[in-house]
Order: C-alpha cells, then sequence, then structure tokens
C-alpha cells in the first residue's frame, strides 16, 4: 500500500507545477480576453449607435416630417420623390411621397369641381331670374285688368310664350351641358355621310330661316364626299346650333351656307353667314358657358348662351375643334374637321 501512495505522491508532485502554470496562464490568458471583449463590444455597440443614427435615424425622421407635411396639406413641403429602389426605408418614403402626389390632385380636383359647383348655380340661378320675372310681371299685369285690353293682352301673351320657351330651352341646355361637363357622354360611333345629315339640318330649320328671311343653302363638291367618323347625333347639334345661331345673328335678306370640302383624311365642314359679324375680342371667349357678344340681342334671339359650349365639348370628344373667323358687318364663318371612316 505504501508504494503506490508513494507513487500518486510523486505523480502529484511532478504534475502541481505545470498544472498550476497552465491554470494560472489560462486564469491571465481567459481575464486578458473577457477584458478584450468587453471592450470590442463596447467599440462595436458604439459603431453599431453611429451606424444606426447615421443611416436609420436620419431616415426615419424623414419620414416623420413627410407624415407631418402631408397631415397639414404642405404638398409642396415634400420635395421631389427619391428613386423607388434600395431597401424597405427608401421604398416606405417613396410610397409617402406617391402618396402625397395622389392626395395633391385628388384635393386640387375637389377645389376645382367645387368653384366649378359655385360658379355654375350663380350662372344659372342668373340665368332664370330674368325669364321667370318676365312671365311673372305679364302674368300679373294681366291678371290686373290687361286681359281685357285687346290693345296689349295678345303681345303679353306672346313674351308669355317666348320667355316660357326660353326656360325651356335653358333646362334642356342645362342638363346637355352638364352631362358634357361631367364626361358621362356615351358616344355611338358610326361612318355617316355629312352631305344627307347637313341636308337633314336645313330642312329642319327651315321654318324659321323663312320667318327670318334668311336664305338656307348647302355647298358642297360636284365629287362624292367620303363617309365622316362621328357620333351622327352629336354631330347634328353641333350642325344645329351653327345653323341656328347664324340665323339668328343674321339680317333680313342674308344668307347661311353650309360647306364640306374634302382635305386629307377628313372632310372640314363650315357654316358661314353673312350676318352682324362678332368683334376679333369677344372670339376666344364665344365657347364659354353663358358668354354672349350683344347680350340684350342674345337674350331677346332666345339662347341659353350654352349652344358653343356645347359644340365645343361634342366635338372635342370627337378629337375637334371649332374654329372661328369672323368679321363686324360682313358675317362669321365656324368650321371643324371629322375623319374619314
Ligand atoms: P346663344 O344661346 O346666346 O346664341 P351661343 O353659345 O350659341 O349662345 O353663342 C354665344 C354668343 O356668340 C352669342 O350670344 C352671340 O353673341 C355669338 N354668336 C354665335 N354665333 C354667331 C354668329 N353666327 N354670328 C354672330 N354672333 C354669333
Amino acid at each position: 500500500m505504501v508504494a503506490p501512495a508513494r507513487y500518486f505522491s510523486w505523480i502529484a508532485c511532478k504534475l502541481a507545477v505545470p498544472v498550476v502554470g497552465v491554470v494560472g496562464l489560462g486564469g491571465l490568458v481567459l481575464g486578458l480576453s473577457v477584458g478584450a471583449s468587453l471592450a470590442s463590444a463596447f467599440i462595436v455597440g458604439l459603431v453599431a449607435y453611429a451606424a444606426v443614427w447615421g443611416l436609420l435615424h436620419r431616415r426615419l425622421q424623414t419620414i416623420h416630417d413627410l407624415l407631418h407635411h402631408l397631415r397639414a396639406h404642405r404638398f409642396e413641403e415634400l420635395g421631389t420623390s427619391p428613386s423607388p429602389r434600395g431597401d424597405e426605408i427608401d421604398g416606405l418614403v417613396w410610397e409617402l411621397h406617391r402618396t402625397g402626389q395622389m392626395l395633391n390632385r385628388e384635393i386640387d380636383d375637389m377645389r376645382r369641381m367645387e368653384s366649378y359647383r359655385r360658379e355654375f348655380i350663380g350662372n344659372v340661378s342668373h340665368e332664370l331670374k330674368t325669364p321667370i320675372f318676365s312671365i311673372q310681371g305679364f302674368a300679373e299685369t294681366l291678371s290686373d285688368g290687361a286681359l281685357e285690353d285687346p290693345s296689349v293682352n295678345h303681345a303679353f301673351l306672346q313674351k308669355i310664350v317666348r320667355n316660357a320657351n326660353r326656360l325651356d330651352r335653358l333646362a334642356r341646355d342645362l342638363s346637355e351641358i352638364a352631362g358634357l361637363e361631367t364626361g358621362t357622354m356615351d358616344m355611338q360611333v358610326t361612318a355617316f355621310d355629312i352631305d344627307a345629315l347637313a341636308e337633314e339640318v336645313i330642312e329642319t330649320l327651315q321654318p324659321k330661316a323663312e320667318e327670318q328671311d334668311v336664305q338656307l343653302r348647302l355647298d358642297m363638291p360636284a365629287d362624292p364626299l367620303p363617309a365622316v367618323e362621328g357620333d351622327r347625333e352629336r354631330i347634328r347639334q353641333v350642325l344645329v346650333n351653327l345653323i341656328d345661331n347664324a340665323i339668328k345673328y343674321n339680317e333680313p335678306g342674308g344668307y347661311v351656307a353650309i360647306l364640306a370640302t374634302p382635305v386629307d383624311g377628313a372632310v372640314r365642314v363650315a357654316v358661314r353667314d353673312d350676318g352682324i359679324g362678332i368683334p376679333e375680342r369677344h372670339l376666344n371667349r364665344l365657347t364659354e358657358r353663358f358668354y354672349r357678344v350683344d347680350k340684350s340681342r342674345a337674350r331677346h334671339q332666345g339662347g341659353s348662351g350654352l349652344g358653343l359650349s356645347i359644340v365645343k365639348h361634342i366635338l372635342s370628344a370627337h378629337d375637334a375643334q371649332l374654329d372661328v373667323e369672323s368679321t363686324v358687318g360682313k358675317g362669321s364663318t365656324f368650321t371643324f374637321v371629322l375623319p374619314v371612316a
């Protein structure tokens, strides 16, 4: 038993120094490495914080500012939109810019509609006032005794009928223009002969022309015209309005001519009269709603002031425009072009 005990203690003695040395060294290394880890963790933390500050905080602040501008409707302060490429934050900033642009457009549209509505209602009530007051006035005068007076009763009744007709035309033109201006026009595009259509319109308006002693004529080329493309009923409305005006703003003994000429790939249609003409300063405002050159004459003629506005809308739905040439005292020519079918 002694020998093994000695043997073990000898081994223990021999190993003690290296074991203590290794453990001591290990402890030293461990101690050093823990210290180093702490230091490097601290540095890494600092670097990470600086990177997050530089890369994220600044961009999150931008998002915060953008949301603030959006909430306050300060769209001009959104600045220019960044590229949608990049990381998720770039994508988010880009989406916010797009949202801002869309909101801006929608709010602009709403404001435009609102001012259009207010102006429209103002115009309409102004237009309604005159015929309503006239009808009221003449009806009251008749009922107060003028009905028994043969020198005025017939004339007063005629004035009532004329103003009622004016109201009727106004109501129809208003519903027409409201449909056209809110973009709910239903177009039925077909191929049709413009000369046949012009003849039909002339036939309809012949009695009115005769009443005003104005001659209506059709000036078509000798060769047959190609068929044109468009909404036949809408183009009829255009011709009716233009020819009706050419009769209304004419003098007894005057004429109205409807001309059609082929031009490359299209047909040019013109309504010409030798009537009162239009001063140049009014020409570019004629198609505005309720715009009239000579207000008293226009009202006397029973126009709604919407005819040329309706014409402009119908033509622009055909990608066409209305051109006007006019000389005071000599007459006017209204022209538009339709494509060949
Ligand atoms: P209105 O119902 O008053 O005729 P329009 O919109 O059709 O309304 O026409 C606008 C104005 O343009 C008319 O009031 C008139 O002063 C002028 N005008 C239109 N066509 C002619 C024409 N052929 N000759 C002279 N003036 C015209």
